[in-house]
């Protein structure tokens, strides 16, 4: 469907005004798979129902907002993803997309490794007992003691992001008499097509040590001098929300040159690269992403073809999807609490959560879609914006979509692919209790996540 700002077709005002949507969909009752979690649908009564459960019994006794998560496509995802790179890659969830104990078993139990990048994923990793050795430990500013700590454990790798880190954690795990595995993040100057603020492998950023320059073959000259580092590669990440692979493709060239200088200057192949996450997800049904075994396909020959030309024996590749695999599973569930028509502009319709629970859209100017999950509806489609309680005019939720225009207060309203960067980045701006995650699978729901209480919020409040 293409971008229009004068979508055609019948209209609830008679002018539209500007913006970046789409026409509405024939048929608003329709769930676009797209960007629904798999086990989505309606039922009988028009009510949408994930894992076989209607949403109005969620709301009823799990209350909202609330974030309803798919097992069963969790579990689907991350396992394709496994299978689609076999045995000889290793897929690293990235926890920061959003992680909770439960998640931890489903990834343990699929056979993928994690990513955490605080000692608060860390800890939440280990209770959990996914194996230290299958954890990646990330951040531009570890402290000493997150260091300390994930050394103790014993983590799979930690990913060394400036030259003060490659001394600190060599100097850590020497004295915890450990050899630390270690790869080390470079920027290659490739920026990843989308917002700015999420890309990241462009030079002037905050995250890893600039290929250009020399400055990468430096760090890796410094840290293989190093007893308490062992390098077993090097680590790039573009950014995310991609779509287009040729961002890697550059990025994998670069960091195959890096590898074959390496095997020059000191008579090491380096047996590792890790090519990152940022893979795109469907927010709304103008996203066309690619399938893992696509992803899969297209890194695999990239990274073979590079070291072929390099005359280097192909390392172990390692990808790192966070929202590919989260992304689509979950969706926020609300309750409408006002409607209010803008003549001639838009209508806009509050609901009981907002930035605190969905800070991308202020955040990023994201996307997002949204649908009359309660009832299905005849009417006239009316263009909306979906807005939180917050005392805060960007307190968007959903910037422009279409929702039947008989949408009424107490009507609940569902915003799909919320399962990254939603709770995890979740605030009590306002004193909002954060939305629990009530995971739901085969007719069977349970909290994952419980909603914070008003108790929650005063305990930390020492007066
Ligand atoms: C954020 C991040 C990821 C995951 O990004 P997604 O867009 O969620 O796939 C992977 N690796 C690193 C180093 C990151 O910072």
């Amino acid at each position: 469907m293409s971008r229009s700002a004068h979508p055609a077709g019948p209209r609830h005002a008679d002018v539209l005004p500007e913006g970046h949507y789409s026409a509405p969909a024939d048929d608003l009752n329709v769930l676009d798979p797209k960007v629904w979690a798999r086990t989505v649908g309606r039922d009988a009564d028009g009510v949408v129902t994930v894992g076989g459960i209607p949403v109005t019994q969620l709301a009823e006794e799990y209350g909202t907002p609330a974030y309803l998560l798919d097992e069963a496509d969790f579990r689907e995802r991350a396992r394709a993803w496994r299978t689609a790179f076999g045995d000889g890659a290793d897929v690293f969830y990235a926890g920061k997309a959003f992680l909770s104990r439960a998640v931890v078993r489903w990834l343990d139990e699929e056979g993928l490794n994690l990513d955490v990048c605080s000692g608060g994923e860390l800890a939440t990793a280990l209770s959990a007992g996914m194996p230290a050795e299958r954890i990646a430990f990330h951040g531009n500013n570890k402290s000493p003691e997150e260091i300390e700590r994930a050394v103790r454990a014993g983590v799979g790798r930690i990913v060394l992001d400036s030259f003060q880190e490659i001394v600190r954690v060599a100097h850590i795990a020497q004295s915890l008499g450990k050899r630390q595995r270690v790869q080390i993040r470079i920027t290659v100057g490739v920026e990843a097509h989308t917002h700015e603020f999420i890309a990241t492998a462009h030079e002037d950023q905050k995250f890893g040590i600039p290929l250009a320059g020399g400055q990468a073959a430096e760090a890796v000259r410094r840290a293989l001098k190093l007893d308490g580092l062992e390098v077993i590669g090097i680590h790039s990440h573009i950014g995310s929300q991609i779509f287009d692979m040729s961002g890697f493709e550059v990025a994998a060239h670069r960091v195959v040159g890096l590898l074959k200088d390496i095997r020059d200057e000191h008579g090491v192949e380096l047996p590792e690269i890790d090519l990152g996450g940022g893979l795109g997800i469907a927010y709304t049904s103008d996203d066309d992403p690619r399938e893992p075994h696509e992803i899969a396909k297209a890194l695999t020959e990239i990274v073979t073809r590079e070291c072929e030309a390099a005359r280097l024996a192909t390392p172990r590749i390692s990808v790192e999807p966070g929202r590919a695999i989260v992304g689509p599973t979950a969706f926020t569930l609300y309750e409408v609490g006002t409607v209010k028509p803008l003549e001639g502009l838009r209508t806009y319709v509050s609901v009981d959560g907002g930035m605190s629970d969905n800070i991308r859209t202020a955040l990023y100017d994201a996307e997002y879609s949204v649908a009359l999950a309660s009832r299905t509806s005849d009417a006239e489609p009316m263009l909306v914006r979906v807005v939180g309680k917050h005392c805060e005019s960007g307190d968007i939720v959903v910037k422009d979509a279409f929702l039947p225009g008989d949408l009424a207060p107490g009507d609940l309203i569902a915003v799909p692919a919320t399962g990254a960067y939603c709770r995890s980045m979740a605030s009590n701006y306002n004193h909002a209790l954060r939305p629990p995650v009530v995971a739901v699978r085969d007719g069977a729901a349970r909290v994952v996540v419980r909603r914070e209480t008003e108790e929650d919020l005063l305990r930390l409040d020492v007066g």
